[in-house]
């Protein structure tokens, strides 16, 4: 019996449908933007801070170069809106990039993600300047 209340396990497992898991978002760690980036994210797709996962890494969702398990089984339990996140003014997950590269990134990230996740809408969430930018992807 050992390993079934293992979360690494589970997670590789069929999650049974969760009706209270209704997003997923990806971001970068970073102080200064962590916070508006979430804010967005739950304002554009409408939905409470307890009803979504996040995953947070410096680089934020450019720095995952594929699904990740979490996402997938995010997806699984049915979340309907992603966000796919990332920012500019220097970020410690991509060093010496600029706004430019920094953004065109994120994009590229967010395409592929929508055509791995075709049932859920998709968010760019985008910081810069201390503001965030959020677009919904066609
Ligand atoms: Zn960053």
């Amino acid at each position: 019996m050992i390993g079934l209340t293992n979360p690494v396990r589970e997670a590789r497992e069929e999650p049974p449908p969760d009706p209270d898991a209704l997003g997923f978002l990806q971001l970068c760690s970073d102080r200064r933007y962590h916070m508006k980036v979430m804010e967005a994210f739950e304002e554009a797709a409408d939905i409470g801070s307890d009803q979504y996962y996040i995953e947070a890494r410096p680089g934020g969702a450019p720095s995952w170069s594929d699904t990740t398990k979490m996402g997938r089984a995010a997806y699984r339990r049915g979340v309907r809106f992603m966000g796919w996140a990332g920012h500019g003014d220097r970020c410690l997950g991509f060093r010496g990039a600029s706004n430019d590269e920094l953004r065109s990134k994120l994009e590229n990230v967010a395409k592929k993600r929508r055509d791995d996740f075709p049932k859920a809408a998709h968010f760019v969430i985008f910081g810069l300047g201390g503001e965030v930018e959020l677009k919904r992807l066609g």
